[in-house]
């Protein structure tokens, strides 16, 4: 027997929908790349993504076309984010910190038909347009007063207010099938090349109703959101869908990401939610600790993409009275997938048994579900010691790569995540490593990860980074990459013998060289395959 219930698409535009009617003067909040601080309402935001949909209409965008975006966090590429998906094309979000190269790749791979883009990013995109051929029209997000005179883009280049004066606001959001594409994002390519992430509708819907629950990153109306994490990758951890959904304040910071700019804008707007990878909160933290400043707001950050140092979460929880949520993710997940928030029984454990769970990745939102498994791909134990590959499977999991070059990445039905993680009885997962980045010594496994943890936990350690350097008898040793904080004298055997006790005796780095700088990739994350390439033989050398 069937139930009896209305059918109603899940739809990105009824995220929006919602918001203009029932949260209507809620504000976003924006730094614009020229400067000023912008700020209107879920009702403006709602009335101007609807002629931006006519002017792609105009521009004969037609439903499951690609529309690229090369922008910071901003009101204008939120807009974009439902006007384009909303009326049936498909939103390609550009990584603007990828080289011209990838970005011709990407282009050309997801024939964008049209290109948006922040004023920040004209250059890159002259260097590209000359490369690629979907593209039929350029548009610069800004106004007449802004807009450069001279570009070489000739009568391709439109501009955006222009695009959205010129047309009506009457505009009828499509009902559309659920599981038609709404948007593309590619992998990072850290680990091989960029391969597109086709989210529909459907599963945007879903992701974002199980990713505002409260064990989840735990948004509401009261919340004012500052997605730090960019609106180019994987959507912002679905942040400004979850504030229509939830009629949170929202709060762009453009692209001004450095600590003194994140923390006033912290403070001006009074935030209380925020969410970046651990790279850009070490450049906030630095600057609050250096003015002795607190936060008068924010009560909660997210952290993920990377693990979460628990000499972070200490310095955010301990020192700013700011909880940390660890999340693990990835593009192919939508991008959430586990979050560490406590279970009852959790709550009031001993402060160092707090910290030691807090630098686990979280147990799965529903509609995700997870396991570990062995080389021969047989189910592992819970036991918070057994570790083996991560596959997931949900609602919001991708099942095959956009352009159909890729074979099927799916085992039986699951997604190989390409991390590996152990699982504790509470069905707490942490990340071990990637499977790339793990050391393997004498046939063993170490953690980098682990490594990394205990490293940051010395007070000279800026910026740690344990990579897999060749060794002569045990295949591979770690080798612990240290950039120090300023004015420190810290030496190598000061730093090893901080691991006594810390850690078993043979996962001690045998070296450390300390470093400068360490290389970041377009995502914020560390390129440990570079670090690899040149410090790789290290130990071989050193004989
Ligand atoms: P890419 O794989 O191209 O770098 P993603 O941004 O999708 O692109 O990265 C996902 C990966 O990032 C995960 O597979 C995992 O290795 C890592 N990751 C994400 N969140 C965390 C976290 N909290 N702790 C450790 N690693 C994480």
């Amino acid at each position: 027997m069937q139930g009896l219930m209305m059918q109603q698409p899940l739809l990105v535009a009824s995220l929006l929908k919602h918001a203009e009617r029932h949260h209507s003067t809620q504000e976003i909040v924006s730094r614009r790349v020229e400067g000023d601080i912008h700020r209107y309402r879920y009702v403006d935001l709602a009335q101007r993504a609807r002629r931006m949909a006519n002017a792609l209409a105009s521009l004969a965008v037609a439903p499951g076309e690609r529309v690229g975006t090369l922008a910071w966090n901003g009101y204008r590429h939120m807009e974009l984010y439902f006007a384009v998906s909303g009326s049936g094309a498909v939103l390609h979000t550009l990584n603007p910190r990828l080289h011209a190269d990838q970005l011709v790749y990407l282009i050309e791979h997801a024939q964008d038909r049209v290109i948006f883009f922040d004023l920040t990013f004209l250059p890159l995109i002259e260097s590209v347009a000359s490369r690629v051929t979907s593209p039929k029209f350029y548009v610069a997000m800004t106004d007449r007063a802004h807009m450069p005179r001279n570009h070489g883009l000739g009568s391709r280049l439109l501009r955006y207010e222009d695009l959205i004066e010129g047309h009506r606001a009457d505009f009828e959001w499509p009902l559309l099938d659920e599981n038609s594409a709404s948007s593309l994002c590619y992998t990072s390519g850290t680990t091989g090349n960029p391969k597109g992430v086709l989210y529909s509708h459907r599963s945007t819907l879903l992701h974002t109703y199980a990713a505002a629950l409260p064990d989840s990153l735990n948004c509401s109306a009261r919340d004012t959101i500052l997605p730090v994490v960019p609106m180019f990758h994987v959507n912002a951890w679905g942040l400004p869908y979850i504030a229509c959904m939830v009629g949170a304040k929202l709060v762009f910071p453009g692209p001004a990401l450095d600590g003194k700019s994140l923390y006033e804008l912290i403070e001006q707007e009074q935030v209380t939610l925020s969410a970046g990878v651990p790279t850009v909160w070490q450049g906030l933290l630095a600057h609050a600790g250096s003015q002795n400043s607190s936060f008068s707001s924010m009560r909660r950050t997210i952290i993920g993409g990377a693990p979460c140092p628990t000499a972070m979460t200490a310095a955010f929880q301990k020192g700013h009275q700011v909880d940390v949520l660890h999340a693990w993710g990835m593009t192919e997940l939508s991008p959430v997938g586990t979050v560490c928030s406590f279970k009852a029984h959790q709550v009031a454990l001993p402060e160092a048994q707090r910290y030691a769970l807090q630098a686990r990745q979280g147990r799965s939102v529903f509609g995700i579900d997870m396991k570990i498994v062995d080389a021969a791909g047989k189910e592992l134990p819970w036991d918070g010691y057994a570790s083996g590959d991560l596959h997931v499977r949900g609602h919001w999991v991708t099942s095959e790569y956009f352009g159909g070059e890729h074979d099927t990445p799916l085992h039986d039905g699951w997604f190989p995540t390409g991390d590996v993680s152990k699982i504790d009885p509470d069905g707490f997962m942490q990340i071990v490593d990637r499977s790339k980045d793990v050391i393997k010594s004498g046939g063993e496994w170490i953690s980098s990860a682990d490594i990394e943890n205990v490293a940051c936990l010395h007070p000279d350690v800026a910026t740690a980074v344990c990579i897999a350097a060749r060794h002569p008898k045990w295949d591979e040793r770690p080798l612990l990459l240290v950039v120090k904080r300023a004015g420190s004298t810290l030496g190598m055997e000061d730093l090893l013998n901080f691991f006594d006790g810390r850690v078993a005796k043979w996962w001690k780095p045998d070296a450390v060289l300390f470093v400068d700088a360490v290389p970041i990739g377009a995502t914020g994350k560390v390129l440990k395959n570079q670090l690899r390439e040149q410090y790789g033989d290290h130990y071989l050398q050193a004989r």
